[in-house]
C-alpha cells in the first residue's frame, strides 16, 4: 500500500484531510481536488503549509481515514444505542 504522504495518495485511498487553526480553534475539512489542481497533489504533506482564511495562522493538518461504508455509519454512537447498552 502507498504511504499516505501526499494529497494525491490521500484522494486515491479515499482518505480526507482536515486543518485545525489553533488561534480560531476551528476545524475545516479540506477539498483535495482543488489542492491537486493548484499543484499540491504530489507535495509531501509535511511540507504543505495552509493558512487559516480568517487569521492567516498556519493550520495543523490531520489525515482522516474513510468512514465505514455500512448504512448509518458515524464516528459517534446514536444516543439510543448507548442507552440500550447501559440497560436503560
Ligand atoms: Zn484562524
Amino acid at each position: 500500500m502507498d504511504t499516505l504522504d501526499t494529497v494525491s495518495r490521500l484522494l486515491r485511498h479515499r482518505h480526507g484531510l482536515a486543518a485545525y487553526c489553533p488561534r480560531c480553534r476551528r476545524w475545516e475539512d479540506l477539498k483535495l481536488g482543488p489542492l491537486i489542481v493548484r499543484g499540491h497533489g504530489d507535495r509531501p504533506l509535511s511540507t504543505l503549509r495552509l493558512r487559516c482564511r480568517d487569521c492567516r495562522t498556519v493550520g495543523e493538518l490531520q489525515v482522516r481515514p474513510p468512514l465505514p461504508v455500512f448504512a448509518g455509519a458515524s464516528w459517534m454512537a446514536p444516543a439510543r444505542a448507548a442507552a440500550q447498552s447501559l440497560g436503560a
